[in-house]
C-alpha cells in the first residue's frame, strides 16, 4: 500500500518533493505526542515541530472549527480577533517589538523581513550561518545554503560557520561574534553594504548549537556595529520549545525582527514577524503590504487557542523538564555507545552527533541514517541534520512526557546496541 501510494505522488507531484524514511511513514491520526498510521499502530512523534501542542489538540481544533463556522475571508476587512491576537502575542515579546505582521508561512516571514531589512537600511548584505534554511522563496533560495550547490549562494550574502562548540573547539561561541563582523567587512570590500544578521536561533539546520546561553548577544551588536539589523528566525525555536517562550531569550538579545511560523497554529498555517516600529516607517511609507490569506480569522482563532493552551499548560516549563531529562539520559546513552560523539540542546531542542571515531570525530554519515530508519521500524520519528548528515534531531512535541521520554531513550539505546 505504501509503495502504491509513493508512486501515486511521484506520478501526480513530480519528482521535486523528498519523504522521510527508506519505508515512507502514512499517518493519518495524531494525539498527544503520538501519530497513528492506516493499520491503527501508534508512533512516537519526536520529529514534528509544528504541533507543538500535541496533535489535533482540542482546544486549538475548537477554536478551528468555531471560527469557520462563523466567517473565514481575505484580510481587507475589519476583523476583531486578530486584534486580540496580535495583543496576545505582542505582549510574550520585549516592549520594543511592537508590532506584528501576519504570513501564512516561515518563508513569507523571512522574506518580508528582508524586505522591510533592506528599506530601513538601504543595504543588502546579508550573513546567515554555513547551513542556514530561511525558506523556499527565490529570495530566501540564495542565502539558505543548506539547499545545496543546486542552489547558489546570492553576491549579497556571506556564510560564518555555526557556533560548534563540538568542533570548532571551546572558544568558537566567542569566535561567532568576530565572524560576523569579519563577514559584513568582507562584503563591504565588495561594495555590498549591511543589511541584517539573519539566524535560527537554535541553529536546526546547522546540527542544533544551543550553548553557551548568551554568546548570540556579542553577534547582534557586531551586526548592528556594522550597521545591520539582528533578525532572529524564531520558526523552529519559537514558542516555548527551547524551555523559554523565545530562543533569543536564552541569550538576553532583543532583535530588530523576529520571524516566526511552524507551531503558531499547531498545524494549522499561521506565521509573521514581530519588529521595531520605527524599522517600520521606511517600508511602510512606499509599500502596501497585502497578504490574502496572512492572519485570517481562523488563522487569528488558531493562533490565540495556541497561546492560551501554552500558558495554561505549563508547556514551555514541560520542555525544559522533560528536555533536561533527556539530556542526562542522552548523556547516560553516550557512556555506553561509542558511537554518541556529542550531546546537545535546550528543551526539547535536542541534537546528538555521531562519530565513527570519537578522537577524529570522522561523522557518522551512513550510521545516522541507519539509526533513524531503525527507530521509524520501533515506531520512534526523528530526523538528522548538520553537515555530515550526522546529527540526531530530536524535537517531540512540548507536552511530550516523562514516561515518554523514557520510551524515547529505550528505542533509542535498543537500536544503538544492535547497530
Ligand atoms: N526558517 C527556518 C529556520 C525553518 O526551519 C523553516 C522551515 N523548515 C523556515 C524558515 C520556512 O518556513 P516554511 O516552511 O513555513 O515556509
Amino acid at each position: 500500500r505504501e509503495r502504491a501510494m509513493v508512486e501515486r505522488r511521484q506520478r501526480l507531484l513530480g519528482p521535486a518533493y523528498r519523504l522521510f524514511y527508506e519505508r515512507p511513514f502514512h499517518a493519518v491520526r495524531g494525539e498527544g505526542a503520538w501519530l497513528f498510521d492506516a493499520e491503527g499502530e501508534r508512533y512516537l512523534d519526536c520529529y514534528n515541530n509544528v504541533a507543538s501542542l500535541g496533535h489535533a489538540h482540542p482546544v486549538v481544533v475548537e477554536a478551528i472549527a468555531r471560527q469557520a463556522g462563523l466567517l473565514n475571508t481575505h484580510t481587507r476587512y475589519l476583523h476583531e480577533t486578530v486584534l486580540d491576537y496580535a495583543e496576545a502575542l505582542l505582549a510574550t515579546f520585549p516592549a520594543s517589538l511592537g508590532h506584528v505582521m501576519f504570513t501564512c508561512t516561515g518563508s513569507e516571514a523571512n522574506d518580508l523581513a528582508l524586505r522591510i531589512a533592506r528599506a530601513a537600511t538601504g543595504g543588502e548584505g546579508i550573513v546567515v550561518t554555513s547551513l542556514a534554511y530561511h525558506g523556499v522563496t527565490s529570495a530566501l533560495a540564495e542565502l539558505s545554503p543548506s539547499l545545496g550547490e543546486g542552489v547558489p549562494l546570492g553576491r549579497h550574502v556571506a556564510t560564518v560557520a555555526p557556533p560548534d562548540a563540538y568542533r570548532g573547539g571551546p572558544g568558537m561561541p566567542a569566535r561567532f561574534a568576530a565572524d560576523v563582523a569579519a563577514a559584513f567587512a568582507g562584503l563591504a570590500r565588495h561594495g555590498i553594504r549591511p543589511c541584517a544578521l539573519l539566524v535560527d536561533t537554535m541553529f536546526t539546520s546547522d546540527g542544533v548549537f544551543p550553548d553557551p546561553p548568551g554568546f548570540l548577544a556579542a553577534a547582534a551588536a557586531a551586526a548592528r556595529a556594522a550597521g545591520a539589523l539582528f533578525i532572529a528566525d524564531e520558526v523552529q525555536p519559537g514558542f516555548g520549545r527551547t524551555g523559554t517562550m523565545w530562543g533569543f531569550e536564552r541569550h538576553g538579545v532583543e532583535p530588530d525582527i523576529v520571524t516566526m511560523g511552524k507551531p503558531m497554529g499547531n498545524g494549522h498555517p499561521v506565521a509573521g514577524l514581530a519588529i521595531r516600529p520605527s524599522l517600520l516607517e521606511r517600508f511602510g511609507g512606499r509599500v502596501r503590504y497585502f497578504n490574502t490569506f496572512g492572519g485570517n480569522p481562523v488563522s487569528a482563532a488558531a493562533g490565540l487557542a495556541v497561546l492560551r493552551v501554552l500558558r495554561e499548560e505549563g508547556l514551555p516549563a514541560n520542555a525544559a523538564v522533560v528536555g533536561a531529562q533527556l539530556l542526562a539520559g542522552l548523556r547516560g546513552l553516550a557512556g555506553r555507545h561509542a558511537v554518541i560523539g556529542d550531546v546537545r540542546g535546550a528543551g526539547l531542542s535536542i541534537g546528538v552527533e555521531l562519530v565513527r571515531d570519537r578522537s577524529t570525530r570522522e561523522p557518522a554519515t551512513a550510521e545516522t541514517a541507519r539509526v533513524v530508519n531503525a527507530l521509524r521500524e520501533r515506531r520512534v520519528l526523528i530526523s538528522a541534520s548538520g553537515p555530515g548528515a550526522n546529527t540526531l534531531k530530536i524535537r517531540p512535541p512540548l507536552c511530550l512526557s516523562r514516561e515518554q521520554a523514557d520510551l524515547f531513550l529505550a528505542a533509542l539505546d535498543g537500536v544503538l546496541a544492535e547497530a
